[in-house]
């Protein structure tokens, strides 16, 4: 089956309808485009969960608090197409902005606490309004059987599950594993922003969060968090914007380790690309 693409709503609606009239369950892998084997993880786990794979390229402009970083975003449509389709995608969503926004139309407001307000909520504010608003436009285009995020976006992640249980969607949120290079780097569509010298400089945070993970609860979560705040402000050219360790459920710091999962999540700057990336301390 090869992929078949589509710039309207009405379309991919339909096309899924028919999928689903033929009986098959649909998976799909929301991104912005610029993909990389990060990517392909979501989609070859889609297809291994789901009989069809919808995937949607779309840059959301409602999500960037930074005109420049906007502008600045890789757009490669032709390879995404080819990546796509060797995957083992079967469609791809990838409307226009107005086909999604209304002249001047507000985003959606949420309010989870902690987990929409702090890290990503309070460096980027309006942010994951602009995410949760287009994805929940996204689910009902698309009304998947499951959705599959990726824990590189970790607050995101958390995040989309919740507006999907808060707003009663019967979406089943699927976390895939970050994809790293062999230098640890995540992958990111920002890295090719990255110049070589900035590439060596944008693997200290990989390896600073890669040696929490090996220490784990072995130090106490002061010392842990400590020792990878230091480590990242006296990396060269990293310039640090938050090093936090916070519970999974409610991104609630802690004193004492919980019975639960955390999560050690670092946003940077190198050179002018904003990189994020985490480690889960089991
Ligand atoms: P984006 O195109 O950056 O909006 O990302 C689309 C999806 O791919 C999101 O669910 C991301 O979390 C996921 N993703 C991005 N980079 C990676 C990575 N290195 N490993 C796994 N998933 C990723």
């Amino acid at each position: 089956m090869s992929l078949a693409v589509f710039e309207r709503i009405s379309q991919i609606h339909s096309w899924v309808i028919s999928q689903r009239d033929q009986g098959h369950t649909i998976g799909f892998v929301p991104t912005m485009g610029a993909l990389h084997a990060g990517h392909q993880s979501l989609i070859e786990l889609a297809t291994g969960h789901c009989d069809r794979v919808v995937a949607s390229v779309f840059v959301n402009p409602t999500q960037f608090n930074n005109a420049e970083d906007l502008k600045k975003y890789p757009r490669t449509l032709e390879a995404d197409l080819a990546l796509l389709e060797k995957s083992g995608c079967h469609a791809v969503f990838c409307p226009s902005i107005d086909e999604m926004y209304e002249p001047g139309e507000e985003t959606q407001r949420w309010d989870f606490g902690a987990l929409s307000n702090s890290l990503e909520g309070e460096f980027r504010p309006g942010h994951f309004d602009g995410v949760l608003t287009i994805v929940k436009k996204l689910f009902l285009a698309v009304e998947p059987n499951k959705a599959f995020f990726g824990e590189k976006d970790f607050q995101q992640l958390a995040i989309i599950g919740r507006m999907t249980r808060e707003e009663g969607f019967p979406i089943e949120i699927i976390a895939a594993p970050t994809i790293r290079e062999s230098s640890g780097l995540a992958m990111s569509s920002r890295n090719v922003r990255l110049s070589e010298e900035e590439r060596i400089s944008a693997i200290g945070i990989s390896r600073i969060l890669l040696s929490a993970r090996a220490t784990g609860r072995a130090d106490s979560p002061e010392k842990l968090l400590h020792t990878a705040t230091t480590g990242l402000k006296n990396e060269r050219g990293i310039h640090l914007e938050y090093c936090a360790l916070v519970k999974t459920s409610g991104f609630e710091p802690f004193a004492v380790w919980p019975n639960e999962p955390c999560v050690l999540l670092v946003a940077a700057y190198v050179g002018d690309v904003r990189l994020i990336d985490n480690v889960i301390i089991d």
